[in-house]
């Protein structure tokens, strides 16, 4: 069976065992074979984003530091020696395919500030409109002690979720989850797939780290806990054999976590959720119709604007009677929607200079207060 087949965005962490070598060269052949398997995903019409670990694991190859213990200062120099050489080999790699590729470098407080967080999201998304592969790793070199992921797992399970891929693919040196780590307990039984992070299942992950990576089970299943509660599926498979994502279409053995529930449902319960509002939106009676016919909010529809609040912020809608209709998270900040507010979409872009900022509240970000919808896809 294709594992990979119900998916469209993808998002495939590569381990740094897998990339590097003990002696700390790059396994060229093999990251030869894994772009030709991204290239097939691609021309499947699959969208992918890589996390790639290695930028360590390459610099300290590169500096001369290949048989000692790192201090925290020589891996972030081996981070920014390394991580030159992980994109030049990326690039390479995939532009064999013609391929672009596109380099973000991430911190935590990129994934978990809200304004860092949409950019971050809008350039990814434009890397894959235009048919790029970004890749991703974390700014070791520059990111400290406290404010770091220190391990891919949980950094890729982050990008996933804010990007919105289906599934996220751990690609490392085992096979998927064991009941107990396989190299300590030879009865140990392979998982084939998970439906829910229990905390049985967390114990099943032990605490294994391979030689070059941070990550061990643990935090792939903690990986597995931020992508699967926001609607992410998760698969882990072994990369260290040569086409492991080829491997994975043919039925390759790996470890299947079921997402908790669908992408827009988890987006919807985000949203009526976890977030005060910022402002609100009146629209004219054209506009209250429109959103109930599952419509984007244009500005021509609404009239008036309060509170302050930024781009990404929610706020919520109310229909000319002042009754709230919908909530939605914002497309311009309050100062732009003050501008645009009343005007057409020619009107828009020519005041905002921009093109794909036009709806004030985009569809896929709103939910509709009390509709028939509502309950019966968040009940
Ligand atoms: N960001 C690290 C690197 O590129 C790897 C972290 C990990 O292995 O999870 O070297």
């Amino acid at each position: 069976m294709n594992a990979l087949v119900p998916y469209r965005r993808l998002t495939i962490k590569i381990g740094s065992a897998l990339l590097v070598d003990k002696t700390g060269r790059l396994r060229a052949q093999w990251l030869a074979n894994l772009a030709s398997d991204l290239a097939a995903l691609k021309t499947d019409g699959c969208e992918v984003v890589i996390v790639s670990s290695g930028a360590i694991a390459l610099g300290r190859g590169l500096l001369g530091l290949s048989a000692v213990a790192l201090t925290l200062e020589q891996s972030q120099a081996a981070a920014s020696a390394g991580q030159i050489a992980l994109s030049q080999a990326w690039a390479e790699a995939l532009g064999r395919h013609d391929i672009v590729t596109g380099q973000i470098l991430i911190t935590p407080n990129i994934t978990e500030e809200r304004r860092y967080y949409l950019n971050a999201r809008t350039t990814i998304a434009t890397l894959l409109g235009l048919g790029a592969v970004p890749i991703i790793n974390e700014n070791d070199s520059v990111a400290t002690a406290e404010i770091r992921y220190g391990d891919n797992d949980r950094l890729s399970a982050r990008v996933a979720t804010m990007i919105e891929a289906d599934c996220l693919v751990l690609l490392s040196d085992i096979d998927g989850l064991y009941t107990a780590p396989p190299a300590k307990d030879p009865d140990a039984r392979h998982l084939p797939e998970v439906r829910v992070i229990t905390p049985a299942i967390e114990a099943m992950a032990g605490g294994a780290a391979s030689h070059l990576s941070r990550g061990g089970m643990t935090t792939k299943v903690e990986a597995g806990k931020i992508a699967t509660q926001a609607g992410t599926a998760m698969i882990i498979a072994k990369g260290t054999e040569d086409h492991p994502l080829k491997a994975l279409t043919e039925g390759g053995r790996h470890t299947l976590f079921y997402p908790a529930e669908s992408r827009a449902q988890a987006r919807k319960r985000w949203i009526m959720g976890s977030l005060a509002l910022a402002g609100t939106l009146s629209v004219d009676a054209g506009a209250a119709r429109a959103l109930l016919t599952g419509k984007s909010l244009l500005p021509i529809g609404v009239t008036r604007v309060t509170g302050e609040f930024e781009r990404g912020d929610a706020i919520a809608v109310l229909n000319p009677d002042g009754i709230e209709i919908a909530r939605g998270l914002a497309g311009l900040d309050s100062d732009e929607a003050r501008l645009v507010m009343g005007k057409r979409s020619d009107a828009v872009q020519e005041l905002l200079g921009t093109s794909n900022r036009a709806a004030l509240i985009h569809r896929d970000n709103m939910v509709l207060v009390g509709a028939k919808e509502e309950s019966h896809e968040l009940g």
